[in-house]
């Protein structure tokens, strides 16, 4: 008899949701909109209404269905599923695990996204169920998820593992969405990608950036892309990012001694380009010993990471 996995990706505008089988594949895959109105309250009937329809039209029994798993971009309480706070979502304080349990009658496992998306490279992807692996998502903003001794860490309060928020700028950095200044998220994100390229292209009157910034178009893939055509604004900007972003990994490096560093996130769609430097600059930082155990990989499961995590989160707990 077969038995179904619920993985469900909550981000600011959509949650992707699939149902995927025991031992990963995805049987069906959908999203729906992220309904923020009055702090993201009707997100879990939004949900479960989802789920219960589409298992419908599936005709799957609910009774097959082993467990929801689902992830959320923020603290998490992931013993009980009580989001602390995430702040694209508008939670605060809020039940979300025993909410989602009620409505859909289903066990519920929660934890943070990136997390779950770490969780999912490991399982089905880059990671190669490794015991010891970091894993960072390269986007808007920085997210980070680390398996150590084959488990995730999610620490005293739910923050473990947020790389994004390692301070890089002791002194006079940009501001954070997390309150600080100088976080990682500031500098490697692609928005910190595109704001150090804006500063770059100031000293730089020949870069062709500057062709998009007058144009309001400019994206961290522009950047990659100008400096791999030689231009100089372009590639201090690539240099500078993965400097800091592979010291950063090093310093984490030394808690978990790494196997394996997944990169992830629409940034991470640059490859090599992004890959080469990084690792040059991780091989500078770190421990030579630490250095020796890890190697890179590109993330492989796109977008589908977070749901596949979250089908793990059932499979593990179950
Ligand atoms: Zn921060």
């Amino acid at each position: 008899m077969n038995h179904y996995y619920i993985g469900a990706d909550i981000g600011g505008t959509t949650v992707k949701l699939a149902i995927i089988d025991e031992n990963g594949t995805i049987v069906k895959k959908w999203e729906i909109p992220t309904n923020t109105d009055n702090q993201g309250e009707a997100i879990p009937s939004d949900i479960a209404v989802s789920i219960t329809n589409t298992l419908k039209e599936e005709t799957i029994d609910s009774s097959m269905v082993v467990g929801i798993g689902a992830g959320a971009p923020g603290f998490v309480d992931t013993t009980t599923g009580y989001i602390h706070e995430a702040v694209n979502i508008g939670w605060k304080d809020f039940d979300f695990g025993n909410l989602l349990k009620e409505l859909t009658g289903m066990t519920v496992w929660v934890d943070n996204d990136a997390n779950l998306a770490a969780l999912g490279e490991n399982w089905l992807g880059a990671g190669e169920g490794c015991t010891e692996l970091i894993a960072v998502t390269l986007g808007t903003g920085v997210g980070g998820g680390i398996i150590a001794n084959g488990q995730i860490l999610n620490g005293a309060n739910g923050t473990a593992a947020e790389i994004g928020h390692v301070t890089v700028v002791p002194d006079g950095g940009a501001p954070c969405n997390c309150g600080k200044t100088g976080c990682l998220e500031t500098v490697s994100s692609a928005t910190g990608i595109v704001r150090k390229a804006k500063e770059a292209a100031e000293y730089h009157p020949e870069s062709k950036l500057n062709a998009y910034i007058s144009e309001g178009t400019l994206t961290a893939k522009d950047v990659f892309e100008a400096s791999k055509a030689g231009d100089e604004a372009a590639s201090g900007v690539i240099s500078e990012i993965t400097d800091v972003l592979g010291m950063a990994i090093a310093n984490m490096a030394i808690a978990i001694n790494p196997e394996k560093i997944v990169i992830g996130g629409g940034v991470s769609q640059a490859g090599d380009l992004l890959l080469a430097p990084l690792e040059k600059a991780y091989r500078k930082y770190a421990l030579p010993r630490t250095a020796e155990a890890s190697s890179f990989g590109i993330a492989e499961l796109g977008n589908d990471a977070g749901v596949i995590g979250g089908a793990f989160l059932v499979k593990k707990n179950t």
